[in-house]
């Protein structure tokens, strides 16, 4: 199993300027190389990754010779990374699954990058040693035990992070005598179990947004090209970045404890896109991201040997009684409690809370999927 480990650095200004420079000397590099791959690509010739490598340590001590002021790694990687995206990218036009095409990285927009071969680097306490530049500072330690593989230097909004590659050598296990658990993702709240208990969307992800807003609105009152607008701009990236860490502790937190808590688990399978067209709720769709809840929730309980079960979206479980199956058919979304009508019912005429009442249809249809008990 492999895991990464993304650590803030801080180094002094003039290591910055290193890391600057290794990125800058990385974009050039891939640049350089997917802009002769087109050339030959469309002369009709094979470009691979290893020819075009070859080809540019021929001409790099004439024309390039400021490429060796960093780690070799800036100038090494970028032709691995272009051929496997290539590779990516050709497989998807086999099978469909289609890749973009890789593009040129842009100094503004691109993520500023390197990457570091495990030969390159060192680690000690609360530091990582880096050729040509020495000693940086980290945050804080690696916090997973296993063969280091490699890490990649990256700048998020005016920071600068490693992300440390790990092999484990054992992936956590499950017990298998965890029990089943149905989920219930929504709007109001994030998370509903089948047990009764409930994860709120977190209230200061709503203020951060608020600042958010602000700050675009700064931004665009802002003239082009002027240092008050570079400013803002960078004042939007942080908080971007601000929001992006405070939703994924989140979803970090909730999906560790359900994954180790539970081994079987339902969940329904959202349209993403679908409920994205509405503007209104989109903005409390995107805080959950519940995108990335899946994926971290199915990566998360693999792991230790369990099961992600994903129920069909057209599967009714608001509209239906988990415990009779009666359905509700003129249920609104704003209808908070779900009461079955059905006289011969347990739960007849009782008021259940309406994302409750679906966790628990989530969680039988779940089991009906994988044949533990039977629908009828
Ligand atoms: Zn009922």
């Amino acid at each position: 199993m492999i895991k990464a480990h993304k650590i803030r650095l801080n180094p002094t200004p003039e290591q910055a300027v290193y890391f600057a420079k290794a990125a800058g000397t990385a974009r050039f590099v891939w640049n350089w190389a997917l802009a002769e791959w087109n050339r030959q690509y469309e002369a009709g010739e094979k470009p691979t990754a290893f020819k075009l490598k070859k080809q540019f340590n021929e001409i790099r001590r004439e024309q390039f010779p400021w490429t060796w002021e960093v780690t070799k790694n800036a100038s090494d990687q970028p032709f691995l990374d272009l051929g496997k995206a290539f590779t990516a990218f050709f497989e998807g036009l086999k099978n469909g699954k289609r890749k973009g095409r890789p593009t040129f990285k842009s100094k503004k927009r691109s993520k500023a990058s390197f990457y570091l071969a495990n030969d390159q680097f060192e680690l000690g306490d609360h530091r990582i040693w880096i050729p040509k530049l020495g000693w940086v500072n980290m945050a804080e330690n690696l916090r997973f035990q296993g063969k280091v593989s490699g890490a990649r230097i990256t700048k998020t909004a005016d920071w600068w992070f490693v992300s440390i590659t790990v092999e484990m050598r054992h992936a956590e296990k499950a017990d298998p005598r965890t029990p089943a658990v149905g989920i219930d993702v929504g709007l109001n709240r994030l998370a509903t179990l089948s047990t009764g208990e409930g994860y709120e969307n977190q209230a200061f992800l709503r203020t951060a947004l608020g600042k958010l807003r602000q700050a675009n609105k700064r931004l665009h009152r802002r003239v082009k090209g002027s240092k008050n607008r570079e400013k803002a701009r960078w004042q939007v990236a942080r908080l971007h970045y601000r929001i992006t860490c405070l939703r994924d502790d989140v979803l970090h937190k909730l999906t560790t404890r359900i994954a180790s808590c539970y081994g079987i688990i339902g969940i329904e399978d959202l349209n993403l896109k679908g409920l994205l067209k509405n503007r209104r709720l989109s903005r409390s769709f995107s805080d959950a991201a519940l995108g990335k809840l899946l994926n971290l929730l199915t990566s998360k309980v693999e792991q230790r040997g369990g099961q992600v079960i994903k129920v069909d979206r057209f599967f009714p479980s608001s509209k239906t009684c988990h415990c009779c199956g009666w359905k509700w058919e003129e249920m609104e979304l704003s209808d908070r409690t779900f009461i079955c009508q059905n006289k011969s019912c347990a739960y007849y005429q009782f008021a259940q809370d309406r994302d409750h009442n679906a966790a628990l249809c989530i969680l039988c249809e779940a089991l009906r999927l994988i044949g533990l008990i039977d629908q009828t």
